[in-house]
């Protein structure tokens, strides 16, 4: 910002995922001044390089009643957020192929149904009916109606046309180095000159511990290293979402003929560098497993493999609300199944910001930190 008398925005997001970018949208929509500063492109880490599954069968528990109203928003994504993510809606199904298998599978179906997830569990020949393309060796399946992926690399494209059609002061290529706390709200530095804010919006994936730790807070944030596969079109092999109980498995076909093959198979890489390498032998077991599967992939040759970084708390449970001790300062992120999810509890975040009650509980960071006092002074 080049002028004598700097903007000050009354909300600041930093990190354009998916959690910063709907965040933006609805406090922006919901009257705010919003900047959003985004190191890359929008959704180009996560958001933009994760499998698009949006599914209840490997979400926690705890999260059962977001993700399903996260599904409804992606299923009307075109109404709220006014582009196409290419989200297909069809069944899933996760598989159980030994009886250690089945005996878990039962257990998850039965508490997700529990939740509100409409899960029925169906033996592998119903399985069968439900997808044409599936192994007849499956044991037991979790059958869930509410299923089905998007185009993930979509995303930032269509949240960017949002975003500026909100108002939304979208800084991409704009990486914050570090931020001041002032006696009324907050200076984010960057390469390019400082931005204020009254009121700050931590939303950086895996990167949340180091902006955390910009305001004193130490929040360990676990990196995963998720590989996944894609391979050349095909005819049409599969028409559901398939995983298996033990979540080493997620697999569907996009409607263009690829068949994208994920399932949480660790590669190397940390949160300074990335996913560096992907490790060939669990490359291999995915696709072995995804093959067991659909059998008619054993003739699909793989187009490209690659890795993204998924953040996760101690509890496994999201980072989303206030920043105890610090006034006007909120976090956004850490959400298990994320993309599904993000969406929805992202928005109430906006609408905690906004001074609204949000329709479902926050998931307050509280929880995860050493008893106050014990942390660094700025953060006191
Ligand atoms: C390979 C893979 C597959 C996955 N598959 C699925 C799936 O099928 N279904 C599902 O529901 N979930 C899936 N997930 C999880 C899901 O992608 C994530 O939970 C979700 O996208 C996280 O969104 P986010 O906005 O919190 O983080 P990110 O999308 O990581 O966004 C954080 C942003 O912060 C930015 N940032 C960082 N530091 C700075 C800084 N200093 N200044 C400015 N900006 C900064 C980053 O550039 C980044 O764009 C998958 C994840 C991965 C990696």
């Amino acid at each position: 910002m080049g002028s004598a008398v700097m903007q000050e925005y009354d909300l600041g997001v930093i990190g354009g995922g998916v959690h910063g970018c709907t965040a933006a949208l609805f406090a922006a929509r919901g009257g705010l001044r919003v900047a959003l500063l985004e190191r890359g492109p929008l959704c180009r880490e996560a958001s933009g390089v994760n499998a698009g599954t949006l599914t209840l069968q490997m979400t926690r528990l705890a999260l059962i009643p977001y993700a399903l109203r996260a599904h409804a928003m992606w299923a009307s994504a075109p109404q709220w957020l006014g582009h196409d993510v290419g989200v297909v809606v069809c069944d899933g199904l996760s598989l159980a192929f030994t009886e250690a298998e089945a005996e878990l599978l039962a257990f998850r179906a039965t508490k997700r149904r529990e939740a509100g997830a409409p899960i029925d569990l169906i033996s592998g020949r119903a399985a069968m009916a439900v997808e044409p393309g599936l192994t007849d060796r499956a044991l037991l399946a979790g059958h869930c109606r509410v299923d089905g992926f998007a185009n993930a690399y979509l995303t930032g494209l269509a949240f960017r046309r949002a975003l500026l059609g909100a108002g939304v002061a979208v800084m991409e290529n704009r990486p914050v180095t570090s931020l001041a706390r002032e006696e009324r709200g907050f200076t984010a530095l960057t390469p390019t000159g400082p931005v204020r804010f009254r009121r700050v919006l931590l939303a950086g994936g895996v990167w949340i511990e180091p902006m955390l730790r910009w305001l004193g807070v130490e929040l360990p944030i676990k990196v995963l290293v998720n590989q996944l596969v894609v391979t050349e079109r095909v005819r049409p092999v599969m028409r559901c979402v398939v995983g298996i109980a033990n979540g080493l498995l997620s697999l569907k076909q996009y409607p263009h003929g690829t068949v994208v093959v994920g399932g949480g198979w660790q590669g190397e890489g940390d949160r300074e560098r990335g996913g560096v390498a992907l490790l060939p032998e669990r490359v291999v077991g995915n696709l072995r497993l995804a093959c067991h599967a659909i059998p008619a992939l054993r003739g699909a040759r793989m187009a490209r493999a690659w890795a993204g970084l998924e953040a996760e708390t101690a509890d496994a449970l999201p980072a989303a609300g206030p920043i105890p001790g610090i006034p006007d300062a909120y976090v956004c992120g850490s959400v298990h199944s994320g993309y599904t999810s993000g969406p929805y509890i992202a928005r109430l975040v906006a609408e905690h910001i906004l001074g609204r009650e949000p329709a479902l509980p926050l998931f307050p960071i509280d929880r995860l930190l050493p008893p106050r006092g014990t942390q660094s002074p700025e953060a006191a």
